[in-house]
C-alpha cells in the first residue's frame, strides 16, 4: 500500500486494461472482456468480488465494456458511466473516432467497417449517469474522484486519486499494436478537448497514468507531449 493506502490491481487480459483499487473500500475502473479474466484475477486478489461497490466505465467502447452485465451481477456493484457515452451501454456500438496518427487513421477505418459495427455488449442500466461537475469517491472509501475528461470520446471519464494515480481509459495509450511508447490517445474525436482534459488532469495532481492499453507510466510524458505542442 503506497503512503495514503491505496492498492491497485490491474487486470490483464491481453489488450485492454481494467483495473481494481482497494482502500478502505473497493471500486473497479472499467471491465475485463471476458468474466472468466476477472475470475482468474480475483483469484491472486485478496478480497471477494462483492467487495467491489462501484464499477466506473471510462467509455463505451466495447472493449472497456465487454463483460460488464455479467460483472455487475456478480459483484452487486453500481454502474458510473457519463451521460454522452452512455449509448455504448446500451447495446450501441460507438465508433472508434478520428485518427490522430497516420496509423489511428488506418487502423480507425479498419476497425470501423471490419470490427466495430459487429461488437456490442449487453445492454446494462447506469445507476450513476455521470455529468460535468466532479463525482466524489468518498461515499465508496477512496480518496479521489471521477472527472468528465472528453477527447478520445464525448463522454470519456477519468478517475484521479488524491495520490496521483489517474486511470483515464483511452485518453492515453502505451502500447503495441496501437503505439510503441506512452503517448496521447490516437484517437480522438476533438483533440483540443483531448488536450484540455489532459492539462485538468496534470494540474489536479495527475502523477502516474494508469491507460486502457499498456503499462502505467509517468504523467511527465504527458505533460512534455503538451509542451510540444505549445511550442509548435
Ligand atoms: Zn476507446
Ligand atoms: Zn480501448
Amino acid at each position: 500500500m503506497n503512503p495514503i493506502g491505496v492498492e491497485v490491481y490491474p487486470i490483464d487480459h491481453g489488450f485492454t486494461n481494467s483495473y481494481i483499487i482497494h482502500s478502505e473500500g473497493t471500486i473497479m475502473v472499467d471491465v475485463p472482456f471476458k468474466a472468466r479474466d476477472f475470475n482468474k484475477a480475483m483469484e491472486r486478489i485478496p478480497f471477494e468480488p462483492a467487495e467491489i461497490e462501484l464499477i466506473i466505465i471510462t467509455h463505451g467502447h466495447f472493449d472497456h465494456i465487454a463483460s460488464l452485465k455479467e460483472l455487475k451481477e456478480f459483484t452487486g456493484a453500481k454502474v458510473a458511466v457519463h451521460r454522452d457515452d452512455m449509448r455504448g451501454l446500451k447495446g450501441s456500438s460507438i465508433p472508434v473516432p478520428t485518427g490522430v496518427t497516420l496509423w489511428g487513421s488506418v487502423s480507425r477505418v479498419l476497425l470501423n467497417v471490419f470490427l466495430t459495427p459487429f461488437l456490442s455488449a449487453s445492454p446494462v442500466d447506469a445507476d450513476i449517469i455521470l455529468e460535468e461537475e466532479g463525482f466524489s469517491l468518498s461515499d465508496y472509501g477512496v480518496s479521489g474522484s471521477v472527472f468528465h475528461t472528453p477527447g478520445h470520446t464525448e463522454g470519456s471519464s477519468s478517475v484521479l486519486l488524491d495520490s496521483g494515480e489517474a486511470f483515464v481509459g483511452d485518453l492515453a495509450m502505451n502500447g503495441f499494436p496501437l503505439c510503441f511508447s506512452p503517448r496521447l490517445s490516437i484517437y480522438s474525436h476533438d483533440f483540443e478537448k483531448l488536450v484540455d482534459s489532459w492539462r485538468f488532469l496534470l494540474s489536479n495532481g495527475a502523477e502516474m497514468i494508469y491507460p486502457g492499453h499498456g503499462e502505467p507510466f509517468s504523467a511527465d510524458i504527458i505533460r512534455e507531449s503538451i509542451h510540444k505542442l505549445d511550442i509548435t
